[in-house]
């Protein structure tokens, strides 16, 4: 647990003791009266560091801070204890020994567990200080995450220009503005535990509307700024804590009555973070606490877009060449081949594309375990609404702020204002026709790996139409195998989808492949560069 500068000191514990002395008394402590007054104990982390503090209700009203770091504690008895620690004057450092007498045997207890449980954050502190990282002891997110996928994820969330990316994403930003502002009451004298909390921004909109106190846990270098930040507003650092560290792994000295966090990646499951979110929930928050969001969908629906399959068939084509230089690159055509359509591709589309009604699959973050998350597996059916060539499965998600007040729903859906998370398609290498009113089926099932996203395994199928229909229904199945962690951002400018794509979903019907020639492919290529200021670079992770 740490704190920002300028921070007033949490009170975690406090204990009403019968009396405190000093063991030995020296110079340096005469101040602390040897005839046993009694005393308050508070357990507390001023400047992030833990520290015991008892003050004497005596005249003098003397105190004795106790840096918890360098701190031991001896049972002497069922009601009497020894505390031992570093102290200091302007001119030496000494140990020192307190001597305290508890009220009861339970007051004891609970002070040496109190005592046990900070002295606990030390060491962790002590060894993210060494370390460089947040903690060097073992961690549910350390036991399934590969450390080089880890290491290169926070590095990139530690980075001021990816937090900016995402609060430049006003779509994103201004909807969980709203949606904490417009639920003010579900935060209003409410401990508050942002998750992830990056820049600091959603611990900052907690606060303004009226969080008792927020919890900022970030595991990245960005905890640094986000103390710089929330420093830099004064009316509201008051009430939040920054904390350095992986929520697996991080102790907080309260639960919380509502979680706050933006863990979603493309397709709502990549980075894996909606584990560490489920995992926060399950360490931090109250029974019944509410958080925000509330509930995921992923929408999924086949769609129709032929520039987008021969853009990707054409990308091979370069290991057609059987001269290339001198060389035969034929023998890699196929590996290409399979290499462009294992990447999904992410950019918005026109909606005018699917041509079937979309269907959602729903996980609940009150309820859902993190274990369900390692492997969703989605069966899938659809109605064609047109005859045309399906050439795979569009996905988008949307996340709801289920507020006592106000229910406010982010969606990333094609047609919508379009989000830093766009939408995503996984491309059949192989497409499949369908007539309008047919039914299409097949299954999507997304294992998560340990770089912190998913294979999915993409199988559409339909019936064939015509002769070998009436023969028995022969169906036609493609299947496709991708890595979310290795998506195809493809961004194009909005009016050159509109120049070149607007179509109707009636006229898609296509019953013949297109020929890939090769003045096709210059144009295509042109179609699919991401201009210099689409940001395209800046997408490879999307908090
Ligand atoms: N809440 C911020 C940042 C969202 S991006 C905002 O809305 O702008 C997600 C953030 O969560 C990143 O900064 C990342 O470093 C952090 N994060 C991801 N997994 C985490 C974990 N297990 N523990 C702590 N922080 C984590």
């Amino acid at each position: 647990m740490e704190a920002p500068v300028g921070q007033k000191s949490q009170k975690l514990h406090e204990f009403a003791l019968a009396s405190v002395s000093d063991l030995a008394p020296s110079s340096s402590s005469s101040d602390v009266a040897s005839s046993s007054p009694p005393a308050i104990a508070r357990f507390g982390a001023d400047c992030g560091i833990p520290e015991l503090r008892f003050n004497m209700e005596c005249a003098s009203g003397a105190v004795v801070n106790v840096d918890l770091r360098t701190a031991k504690l001896f049972k002497l008895g069922p009601v009497s204890s020894v505390c031992i620690f570093r102290a200091s004057d302007i001119s030496k450092e000494y140990s020192r020994g307190v001597t305290i007498r508890f009220r009861s045997e339970e007051d004891s207890t609970a002070f040496h567990y109190a005592f046990e449980q900070l002295k606990k954050d030390c060491v962790i502190q002590e060894a993210q200080l060494a370390n460089g990282a947040p903690s060097a002891s073992k961690c549910k997110f350390d036991d399934k995450i590969e450390p080089s996928s880890a290491k290169m994820y926070f590095h990139y969330y530690g980075q001021l220009l990816h937090q900016q990316n995402m609060l430049q994403d006003y779509v994103r930003t201004g909807t969980y503005y709203a949606a904490v502002i417009e639920n003010r009451a579900d935060f209003f004298g409410r401990v508050v535990v942002d998750v992830g909390a990056g820049s600091g921004i959603l611990s900052l909109f907690a606060a303004q509307a009226g969080a008792k106190h927020v919890y900022a846990v970030e595991a990245s270098e960005m905890a640094e700024y986000a103390r710089k930040l929330i420093a830099g507003n004064p009316a509201l650092s008051q009430r939040i804590t920054v904390v350095k560290g992986k929520v697996e792994e991080v102790e907080l000295p309260e639960k919380a009555d509502i979680l706050i966090s933006e863990p979603m990646g493309t397709l709502l499951v990549n980075e894996r973070m909606l584990e560490s979110y489920v995992i926060a929930r399950d360490r931090f928050l109250v029974p019944n606490g509410k958080m925000f969001p509330t509930v995921g969908r992923i929408h999924m629906a086949p769609f129709s877009d032929e520039y987008l399959f021969v853009e990707i068939a054409n990308k091979a084509l370069f290991w057609q060449q059987q001269n290339y230089y001198g060389v035969d690159l034929t023998a890699l055509h196929g590996s290409a081949f399979q290499g462009y359509f294992s990447q999904p591709v992410v950019d918005a589309f026109d909606p005018r594309f699917l041509v079937a009604p979309s269907i959602s699959h729903v996980i609940d973050f009150t309820k859902v375990e993190e274990e369900d998350l390692y492997e969703i597996d989605v069966p899938l059916r659809f109605i064609a609404s047109v005859g045309t060539r399906v050439h795979g499965l569009a996905c988008w998600f949307d996340v709801l702020f289920n507020g006592s007040t106000v229910q406010r729903w982010l969606t990333t859906a094609p047609g919508a204002p379009t989000t830093h998370w766009y939408q995503l398609r996984c491309v059949l290498s192989q497409p499949i026709y369908v007539m309008a009113g047919q039914e299409i089926t097949g299954r999507l099932r997304m294992v998560a790996h340990d770089a912190q996203s998913y294979t999915i395994y993409l199988t559409l199928s339909a019936k064939m139409w015509g002769p070998g229909a009436e023969q028995g229904g022969i169906l036609q199945t493609s299947s496709c195998k991708l890595d979310l962690k290795e998506p195809y951002y493809r961004m194009s400018q909005p009016q050159a989808y509109a120049l070149a794509q607007d179509q109707q979903p009636n006229q898609l019907i296509q019953t013949q492949d297109i020929p890939i020639q090769s003045q096709d492919l210059d144009d295509i290529e042109l179609l699919a560069q991401p201009s210099p200021s689409s940001g395209a670079q800046l997408n490879t992770l999307n908090g």
